[in-house]
């Protein structure tokens, strides 16, 4: 009955990567290594990673007209994205300056770009790419008004899912269409200012979220696992997968693209974390974002 099982609207951003010996400080020019340029931005990692576990997947983004736009589009096609929802232009593709020490500590720089032009406007023109899709999900990587626009342009059955990253507060309508809304701890504490700080752990910022307004709560803890929290099911523990990390960058994007399909498919809440864990577990033992999102034959193959 649905045309796509997950829909992804959110940011696509081109990652600009360059090893340092040290970063520069104010003034001062250092020699880095060879640029990488790697397809990024939450809301193009989310469909990738649902698309590579075989969900039909759909993306409504904005990107310039421009090689780094290309780039994106490509990276979508090759995963099996339907890209038919990505706008073209009116700024330069979104761009994220990296630059990585030899520790790995990381200083960024972005460039919103075409990401901040995605208007509730656009939103409402892809309609019909909402109601065909059996799921719909975001974070804040573009503007908040087009996010909740997204939001109040759900299909009736359709489920919304919202990774609120990087976290800002958000409005009682928003919260209230959250089935779930998907935190880090960061994002936890950020969401509940000082009650986040008064709280005694994650249990307690899932509880104080829960009561916020959103149907359901999930608090992804890397590799202590997640926990699960909603109305009639409380507070549940989802255990991680042991294994050996070795860059955790896209592990929440992949996390929440394969919960999102799950819930979809029928899943409950705390079955379709279980296997978002399995996910998240495989991409931490590759390096990078798209490129470390596995299939679901190797999410079956994970021990554990
Ligand atoms: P990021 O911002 O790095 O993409 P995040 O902070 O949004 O990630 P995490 O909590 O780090 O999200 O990771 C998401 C999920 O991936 C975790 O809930 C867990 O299931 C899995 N995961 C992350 N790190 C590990 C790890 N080291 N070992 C096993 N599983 C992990």
């Amino acid at each position: 009955m649905y045309d796509y099982d997950l829909l992804v609207v959110g940011s696509a951003n081109a990652d600009l990567v360059i090893g340092v010996e040290r970063r520069p400080a104010a003034g001062e020019t250092v020699l880095g290594s060879d640029l990488a340029v790697h397809p990024g931005g939450k809301g193009a990692n989310q469909a990738v990673a649902a698309a590579r576990l075989g969900a039909r997947t759909a993306l409504l983004a904005r990107v310039g007209d421009d090689a780094h736009g290309r780039l994106l589009l490509d990276s979508q096609r090759a995963a099996g994205v339907d890209t038919a929802g990505v706008l073209t232009g009116g700024a330069p593709t979104g761009v994220a300056l990296i630059t990585v020490d030899p520790s790995g500590d990381n200083s960024i720089v972005v460039s919103p770009g075409a990401n901040g032009r995605l208007t509730p406007a656009d939103v409402r023109a892809a309609s019909g790419l909402l109601h065909a899709s059996r799921v719909v999900s975001a974070q804040l990587e573009i503007p908040l008004e087009t996010v909740v626009a997204v939001a109040a342009g759900l299909g009736p059955d359709s489920r919304f899912v919202l990774n609120p990253s990087p976290p800002r507060p958000l409005p009682a309508v928003l919260l209230a269409a959250c089935d779930p809304l998907i935190v880090n701890e960061h994002e936890a504490k950020v969401l509940l200012g000082e009650a986040g700080g008064a709280a005694s752990g994650p249990e307690d910022w899932a509880r104080l979220l829960l009561a916020k307004g959103p149907r359901s709560v999930v608090v992804t803890l890397g590799a202590e696992g997640a926990l699960v929290a909603s109305a009639d099911g409380g507070v549940q523990h989802v255990d991680s997968v042991k294994v050996d990390a070795v860059d955790t960058t896209g592990a929440g994007d992949s996390f929440t693209a394969a919960l999102a399909w799950r819930l979809g498919t029928g899943a409950s809440l705390a079955e379709a974390a279980a296997y978002a864990a399995r996910v998240g577990a495989v991409s931490v033992t590759r390096r990078g974002a798209q490129e470390s999102f596995p299939t679901a034959e190797e999410v079956d193959a994970l021990g554990g």
